[in-house]
């Protein structure tokens, strides 16, 4: 059975076929600066090309793509009847969807009613599906949700201490995002250890330019640090995380700004790119604090404490813990990263092999030693081959 996996963004349309017998992706790529000028799609079949074309809108970007998957040179299927189902990332299922479905034109309905919960991502998801209903009418569609893989965690954890009625009227809680990373590690996490989902008190660290972490116990998530946006906890890339929201009117004054602009400030600005004055990306901190730039310093030990803060919470929200999962850009590669945050929780008993740890990127590995109380491991994140699971067990 083959999967199409879509991920739409703003601007973007990401894509991977799988082989679902094999479970083996056979083509991917990104078409990118969808309704701006020099859009262009890179598509990966062994072999990386490029191809400038114009893309004004996500239909056109995928009518471009399904003719590249069948494309005699570059493809790797003679006719769209080999695609069997589609996948497709959505950002917020809100408390209506809370696992991945078939999607019809009566879902798609329900799913604009949420735009206004995601209004940067939810009308390219919604977008990319309309586009696959008009060009494949007949092949299943199905949506899976950041937010579905945290619907389990209870009433105590997901409210916010609001008047009431603000959760009954505008469905103010905590949604938290990346499910379908948490996801995929969680279940990787327990067969890598052997173990059953209902043994496990599990903590998984998705670190990447946006960044938030599940506690899951018996493979349920009870808690998540990304609230009723993607703003909350971690320090990100550009977010600032978990901060007085007093602050906010408090700008607004001070620097006579609209709420929509400290949003802005608070999403794009903030982080180790607003703090540090200098970049977005982990790499560059890195560079600049073994240079001895201090504000680079200063942010990287912010990043690391309040991951560490997370852990001890979450610790205690389980009643203990027996695995913690690094995952996503940072996670998976910044080995710098993943020992000073262990360091911080020796006192749990977490202790992780430095030399294996040192220089590892990207790869399947227990990292914790044999006296570690707490596995801790490196698992990749497989967003897509996620959602292609997902969507394989619906329409199977
Ligand atoms: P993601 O959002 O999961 O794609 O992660 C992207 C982020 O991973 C980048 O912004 C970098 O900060 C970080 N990253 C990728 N590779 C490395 C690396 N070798 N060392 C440190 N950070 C990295």
């Amino acid at each position: 059975m083959n999967i199409l996996v879509i991920n739409s963004g703003s601007s973007s349309l990401k894509y991977k076929l799988f082989d679902m017998d094999k479970q083996k992706s056979l083509v991917s790529g990104v078409a990118e600066r969808i309704g701006g000028t020099d859009s262009f799609i890179k598509h990966e079949n062994g072999e990386k090309t490029v191809i400038d074309l114009e893309l004004p809108n996500h239909k056109v970007a995928l009518k471009e793509v399904l003719d590249l998957l069948t494309d005699p040179k570059l493809g790797v299927i003679k006719s769209l009847d080999e695609i069997d189902a589609v996948g497709h990332r959505i950002l917020h299922g809100q408390e209506v969807f809370t696992e991945s479905v078939i999607l019809d034109k009566e879902k798609v309905e329900t799913l604009k009613g949420f735009i206004e919960m995601g209004p940067l991502h939810m009308p390219a998801n919604i977008g990319g599906i309309e586009a696959c209903f008009s060009l494949m009418p007949n092949v299943p569609q199905i949506g899976a949700f950041d937010t579905a893989f945290h619907a389990t965690i209870p009433a105590k954890a997901h409210l916010y201490a609001l008047p009431y009625d603000l959760y009954e009227s505008f469905k103010i809680r905590r949604y938290g995002f990346h499910g379908t990373s948490h996801k995929y590690v969680t279940n990787r996490a327990a067969e890598f250890l052997g173990k059953s989902q209902d043994d496990l008190k599990m903590i998984t660290l998705h670190l990447g330019n946006g960044s938030s972490m599940a506690a899951v116990k018996n493979g349920k998530c009870i808690d998540t640090s990304m609230g009723f946006t993607p703003l909350e906890g971690l320090v990100m890339g550009t977010r600032c995380g978990d901060m007085d929201p007093a602050i906010v009117p408090y700008i607004g004054k001070k620097l006579d700004m609209t709420p929509d602009e400290v949003d802005t400030l608070m999403n794009k600005e903030s982080g180790l790119k607003g703090f540090s004055g200098l970049s977005n990306d982990m790499r560059d901190i890195q560079q600049a604090r073994s240079e001895g730039n201090k504000l680079a310093q200063l942010v990287y030990e912010m990043f690391v404490y309040r991951i560490v803060k997370y852990v001890g919470a979450y610790t205690a929200a389980l009643g203990g813990l027996d695995c913690m999962v690094f995952t996503a850009g940072i996670g998976e590669n910044d080995y710098e990263a993943r020992r000073d945050i262990c360091k911080e929780l020796a006192f749990m008993g977490v202790f992780i092999d430095e030399e294996l740890n040192d220089g590892l990127k990207g790869k399947e590995t227990r990292l914790s030693t044999k006296e570690s109380k707490v596995e801790v491991l490196l698992i990749p994140t497989n967003e897509e081959l996620s959602i292609a699971l997902d969507t394989y067990k619906l329409v199977k």
